[in-house]
């Protein structure tokens, strides 16, 4: 069935393309959830359009579904996420993946990218929404993470020396996994480690890059300190998460070499805010410190031209979907414009996490869209007042 929605304002999610006269319309299908047409003017056009319903927009703003490149759906963001699913069985832990994915689409994230879970968890939720079998946004999935032996993500696997680098990220592809993800440095949630500290060398991380872009998947990569995020720079990864220290230098590498950078501002926030919450206090205090430091580098990566995409490590400690809303207007505040905020969680995070035909509102691309009362571009913050979430053209939220 096709749908037309008419008389709203439309902003395409790239190029800074924005229809603002109240007269942009959108048709699309249900049936292969794809946009047919995008323009202006329905009215005089509507004698030579095919359509079977209508919806008159009133002069609400249609934009592309938003995507958070970074979550980890396992877990459910409360203050104490892992003690919810630990010794849980996998399949237990999947069903709370599932649960905490349907949460992203019900504020109007139509994608994520898992970039951390335990077995084949976040794969299965993944192949069940593709499958159809239940309303929750698009994954990527990067399945289990690799780590050093010890290192931050303590579900991850264990990889030390280029040799079980290569073997694990061989498996990792076998399993059919979208990113593979790697940890380089150590972090703010595991006790006795430092978010500066070096994890897998760079040697092993360029072994991890070599092998999936053999076959043409993208690699993520935790890195906080410096020296963790030039391994990352210099091994060429695709993404780099967090990047809490990188320095002037390292954001010029950013540029030149166009690597993405998925900055997560609001975990590190929520977990230094974490004390009353019981957040354990060498967590709180890791955060207090880097906090800062994280924002200034934020507004320079801004200054710089780094190629910035959407992420909120949603599901960390105190930080549920819709903490999503708070990372993008701490994004307004290091200095982007609304429009570059947007863009940065629609065309420019589905590029960063391998997505195509998402995150954009053109013709043959999905009909992942969210519709809102007020302009966006005025506050950010409108983007929570949603009157309607759309999926692969089914309207999944019509308030
Ligand atoms: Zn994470």
């Amino acid at each position: 069935m096709i749908k037309a929605f008419y008389n709203a304002n439309i902003i395409t999610g790239e190029n800074k393309e924005v229809i603002n006269s109240g007269k942009g319309y959108i048709l699309f299908n249900n049936d292969n959830g794809k946009i047919i047409d995008i323009g202006e003017n329905f009215e005089e056009k509507a004698s030579s359009l095919v359509y079977d319903e209508t919806f008159n927009l009133k002069g609400n703003w249609i934009l592309p579904g938003l995507i958070n490149g970074h979550v980890h759906i396992m877990r459910n963001g409360s203050a104490h996420p892992d003690a919810l699913i630990k010794n849980e069985s996998m399949e237990m832990i999947t069903l709370h993946a599932l649960k905490n994915a349907k949460e992203h689409l019900d504020i109007g994230v139509t994608s994520v990218r898992d970039l951390g879970s335990t077995g084949l968890t976040t794969l299965a939720v993944r192949d069940a929404v593709k499958t159809g079998l239940f309303d929750a946004p698009s994954i990527s999935s990067c399945g289990t993470p690799l780590i050093m032996t010890g290192g931050h993500f303590r579900t991850g696997k264990e990889v030390d020396g280029e040799d079980e680098v290569r073997k694990g990220t061989r498996q990792l592809l076998k399993q059919g996994v979208d990113v593979v993800k790697l940890f380089a440095t150590g972090g703010i949630y595991s006790e006795g480690e430092e978010p500066g500290s070096p994890q897998l060398t760079k040697e092993e991380i360029q072994v991890a890059v070599e092998e999936a872009h053999k076959k043409n998947i993208p690699v993520a990569c935790h890195a906080q300190g410096l020296t963790g995020i030039y391994n990352c720079l210099h091994a060429g990864v695709d993404t780099i998460e967090h990047a809490i220290y990188a320095d002037e230098k390292a954001l010029e590498l950013f540029v030149t070499q166009g690597t993405f950078m998925v900055p997560t501002m609001v975990a590190m926030v929520r977990i230094a805010e974490g004390k009353e919450y019981g957040i354990p206090e060498y967590a709180v205090e890791k955060a207090k410190v880097v906090v800062e430091t994280h924002f200034s580098m934020l507004e320079k990566a801004v200054e710089y031209g780094v190629k910035i995409a959407t992420g909120t490590d949603a599901g960390s400690p105190c930080n549920p979907p819709e903490d999503l809303f708070k990372e993008l207007e701490i994004m307004k505040q290091a200095g982007m414009s609304e429009l570059d905020v947007i863009e940065a969680s629609t065309s420019v995070a589905a590029e960063a996490i391998n997505f195509k035909d998402r995150g954009v509102l053109r013709k043959g691309a999905y009909a992942d869209m969210l519709v809102v009362n007020s302009n966006p571009l005025d506050d950010i913050k409108h983007l929570k007042e949603q009157n309607m979430v759309i999926k692969n053209g089914e309207i999944i939220k019509n308030n």
